[in-house]
């Protein structure tokens, strides 16, 4: 199996109590949360070495990202910035179902990431890079930075992946849509919601997707560069148009409790399946299994599993032409 390299910000992350309402008192329990760390943890429960390079803020949430990163088995390869904090998230639940996400991330340590942070030697081992639409929204810094993974995979002949990811948050659809759409072209793989490919395309917001539309979205995405898109579909499962072929993966029904940290999940199944060279159905099955159990339970990688528990999941994928 090879390693994997990604790089990106994570937030400390409150949650509030289930009436919704931060007052005097108030316990807030703290964790983390960043997409790129939610897919290096899934990984490395799975096994697979995983390195995750971000900054962080020389303060006490600082620590705290650093250290729960390292304590599930990611190397952490996070710069301490005395000058810039850490970021922050607040979601408030309510009944236990998140209403709103607050973030306090404009300014943030990471959000200054630049090609300085990038360890060319680190980078050059990989034999995956995943990186996501997020990083290049934090600020031209982290742009570039994320350029600079991009070719230095490309030199070592790392597979690059790319999950759109999409935050409505930090930029708007017409100033994401082009610098996704670039570096959705210069991936390998390409991970993507219909809305998300959609948006790749400068196509206009789809309603109801399903398997069909997912799949010639899937076409028109893979014709702008990447071999492989991977289109997640929610409960339906997910499908990968790869090298000409379609595949399609029903999803493993669950009751979903929290369906936030699906898709990173999704991802970490997928690729702890690529980098170990299974075929794509497989890479799907393994895909869905992991967003399946993430939605079982609350927290967004906190349910992600193990391997063992990922080996004795259900489902399998179909090739359809
Ligand atoms: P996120 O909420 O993390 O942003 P996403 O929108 O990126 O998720 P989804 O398509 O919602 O991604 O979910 C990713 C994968 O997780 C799906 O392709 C599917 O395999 C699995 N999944 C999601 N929701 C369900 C569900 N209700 N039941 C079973 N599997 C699910």
């Amino acid at each position: 199996t090879g390693s994997v390299v990604t790089l990106g910000e994570t937030m400390a992350l409150l949650s509030t109590p289930p009436w919704g309402r931060v007052t005097g008192g108030s316990a807030l329990p703290v964790g983390i949360g960043g997409a790129e760390s939610n897919v290096a943890i899934g990984l490395a429960r799975l096994g697979v070495p995983c390195t995750w390079i971000s900054r962080v803020g020389d303060d006490a949430l600082g620590d705290l990202v650093v250290r729960e990163v390292r304590a599930e088995g990611v190397r952490v390869l996070a710069r301490r910035d005395p000058e810039a904090p850490t970021g922050l998230m607040l979601k408030e639940l309510r009944g236990g179902a998140p209403r709103r996400v607050g973030y306090y991330r404009r300014g943030s340590a990471a959000s200054l990431l630049s090609t300085s942070d990038i360890d060319e030697r680190v980078v050059g081992a990989a034999a995956v890079v995943h990186l996501t639409g997020i990083t290049p929204a934090l600020g031209p810094g982290p742009r570039e930075a994320i350029d600079r993974v991009v070719e230095l995979a490309r030199s070592a002949g790392a597979l690059v992946s790319f999950d759109v990811n999409h935050r409505a948050a930090l930029w708007s659809p017409a100033q994401a849509s082009p610098v996704l759409a670039r570096l959705a072209a210069a991936a390998d793989v390409v991970f993507a919601g219909p809305e998300e490919a959609a948006l790749l395309l400068g196509r206009e917001p789809v309603d109801e997707p399903g398997f069909d539309l997912g799949e010639e979205l899937a076409r028109a995405v893979a014709r702008t560069g990447p071999r492989t898109v991977v289109v997640k579909l929610g409960a339906l499962g997910s499908l990968a148009f790869d090298g000409g072929r379609v595949h399609r993966a029903a999803a493993v029904p669950v009751t979903a409790v929290d369906p936030v940290g699906a898709g990173d999940a999704f991802v970490a199944g997928y690729l702890s399946g690529a980098v170990a060279g299974a075929a794509v159905p497989e890479c799907l099955r393994l895909g869905n299994a992991a967003g399946a159990a993430v939605c079982a339970v609350p927290g967004d990688w906190e349910g992600f599993p193990t391997r063992e528990e990922l080996d004795a999941a259900p489902g399998r994928a179909e090739v359809v032409r």
